[in-house]
């Protein structure tokens, strides 16, 4: 099973950043409120995640290091658990196959944490006591230390660990409710705490954006048949450009081209030059819009992308009026 999990980190685990994500993306799942992450040198040496979340029985601590065991899909047309992050069951079992793992853990209903990691060439799962509460920790020591060829194409400590920084900040965008703290070698480096109300959403922009933004952002709040539209759009006022454009459907951040349109059509006959900046997050029925299933692209096609377009340019428009009144 090792070289199988090897094959499939191939495609799941490219670099430090996509472990520090798929290890998220586990702990949100698990409906954790705080998720702490420490790296040391990039990430090449240690990533460590903990989370509060609900955490994982003893009985399935082994289970969750292996191929193909997802708690969450029970049928491939589950739309629920397409709109949680994972589904495919994979991450541990392929990170683990190319690091030395240990998932440590506990729950509620247990009374002591338990410990697992994966040895061996079969990737035979020991489970050992521990002392953890609530929630999860999962350390991943030594990352692509057998695979060389992955490590050698690893770039440096700092690039790694931007890479890490700028993927933790399209996060804590769109979950504001979760504080997380991001460390590297042994310093503190960033502290997301929850940003419950506008105001401190807003504190939030500004350590992730720029104080600028923040400041001056126009608040975009439309609701409409079904379509939910928030978020922040660059003021006309504001001269200072900001390399801020956030895009989430359902949760999830798009590379898409519409809403830069809509954006810069509603921008039309003003001043700036630039790609105004913007975080949107729009809601809508899942089954209005294909997610491609390949997590690593953030592609997604509206089935009525033209409604989708002028929806977004009118709620835009009708800020930047009021902005103007
Ligand atoms: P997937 O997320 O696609 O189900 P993973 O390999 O990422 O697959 O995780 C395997 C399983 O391990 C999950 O389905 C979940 O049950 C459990 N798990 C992983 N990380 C955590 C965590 N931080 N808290 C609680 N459960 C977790
Ligand atoms: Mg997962």
């Amino acid at each position: 099973p090792q070289l199988a999990n090897q094959i499939a980190a191939g495609e799941v685990v490219e670099r430090p950043a996509s472990v520090v994500k798929e290890l998220v993306e586990n702990s949100l799942d698990a409906g954790a409120t705080r998720v702490d992450i420490e790296i040391d040198k990039g990430g090449s040496k240690l990533i460590r995640i903990r989370d509060n979340g609900v955490g994982i029985p003893k009985d399935e601590l082994s289970l969750a290091l292996s191929r193909h065991a997802t708690s969450k899909l029970h049928s491939l047309d589950d739309l629920e658990a397409i709109l949680s992050f994972g589904f495919r069951g994979e991450a541990l079992a392929s990170i683990s196959s190319v690091s030395r793992l240990t998932l440590t853990s506990n729950t509620a209903g247990q009374s002591e944490a338990w410990q697992a990691y994966a040895e061996g060439s079969q990737m035979a799962v020991r489970v050992i006591p521990a002392a953890h509460p609530i929630g999860s920790t999962i350390e991943v020591i030594d990352l692509f230390f057998n695979t060389p060829a992955r490590r050698r194409f690893l770039k440096s400590d700092k690039t790694e660990f931007t890479h890490i920084d700028e993927w933790l900040k399209r996060i804590a965008l769109v979950r504001g409710e979760i504080h997380f703290t991001l460390s590297h070698n042994g310093k503190l480096v960033r502290n997301y705490r929850p940003a419950l109300t506008q105001a401190q959403y807003l504190q939030r922009l500004a350590q992730v954006s720029d104080r600028h933004f923040a400041e001056q952002a126009l608040r975009i709040e439309c609701e409409h048949d079904g379509l939910r539209l928030s978020g922040y759009l660059q003021s006309p006022l504001q001269t200072r450009a900001t390399e801020t454009h956030y895009f989430y459907v359902n949760g999830r951040l798009v590379r898409d081209r519409l809403v830069n349109h809509a954006v810069r059509q509603a921008f039309a006959g003003q001043a700036q030059a630039e790609q105004p900046a913007y975080v949107l997050m729009l809601n809508l029925d899942p089954h209005q819009v294909d997610v491609n299933v390949h997590p690593a692209k953030h592609e997604v096609r509206f089935h009525q992308g033209r409604y989708i377009h002028d929806y977004i340019l009118q709620a835009l428009q009708s800020a930047l009026e009021q902005a103007g009144e």
